[in-house]
């Protein structure tokens, strides 16, 4: 008969000697490291500073494999972030561009700029026969549009282009780019104070 292991869970020794990994053993285990360096924190920061001090280089070595560990862990994390949330990626860069356009601009949601879209189907508003791909300003901001809702509206990227930032707005130039299907019927108009 082989006598089985008592293992003291929720001691150090759990931890240290037995090597359990559970809950109670880790706390131990943690409350124990503390202590010890409470009771020891003095010659613990010597033996450190000495450590250091013997070879600098590797000390720096450790600091810049340290810092480019967190580095790439917060780009890794930033990375996911743009990826689960792109409008808003595309609301802080309008943002940015109207910032250092010195533009005009009012505070608005993504949700907003969603139902704002929603208003022109979901669609192009210069060529409704194209699905929407970006987000336009009416106005450019170049040309002191403001970055605010009712200066966006939905545009695909081959509109976007031909549209560029000119203002006013030469709708006959553009109109020369829509699709023969739809080039006789009324081009957009420009609503007043929209
Ligand atoms: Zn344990
Ligand atoms: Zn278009």
């Amino acid at each position: 008969m082989t006598a089985v292991k008592e293992i003291p869970h929720g001691k150090a020794s759990g931890y240290t000697d037995h090597k359990c990994r559970c809950e109670g053993c880790r706390e131990a285990k943690r409350e124990y490291d503390k202590a010890y360096y409470a009771a020891n924190r003095d010659r613990i920061r010597a033996r450190v500073k000495a450590y250091q001090a013997a070879d600098p280089d590797r000390r720096r070595a450790q600091d810049k494999a340290k810092y480019e560990a967190s580095r790439d862990r917060a780009r890794a994390r930033q990375r996911e972030w743009k990826k689960r949330n792109p409008e808003l990626v595309l609301a802080a860069c309008r943002r940015r561009r109207a910032k250092k356009l010195d533009a005009p601009s009012a505070p608005y949601t993504a949700q907003q700029v969603k139902q704002r879209w929603s208003m022109f189907g979901n669609r192009c508003w210069l060529n409704p026969s194209h699905p929407a791909e970006a987000t336009d300003h009416v106005k450019p901001l170049a040309a002191g549009g403001a970055d605010m809702l009712a200066n966006f509206r939905p545009i695909c990227h081959s509109c976007n282009a031909s549209k560029g930032a000119k203002w006013p707005l030469d709708l006959s130039s553009i109109a020369l780019q829509r699709d023969p299907a739809t080039a006789g019927s009324k081009p957009p108009t420009l609503t007043k104070g929209n």
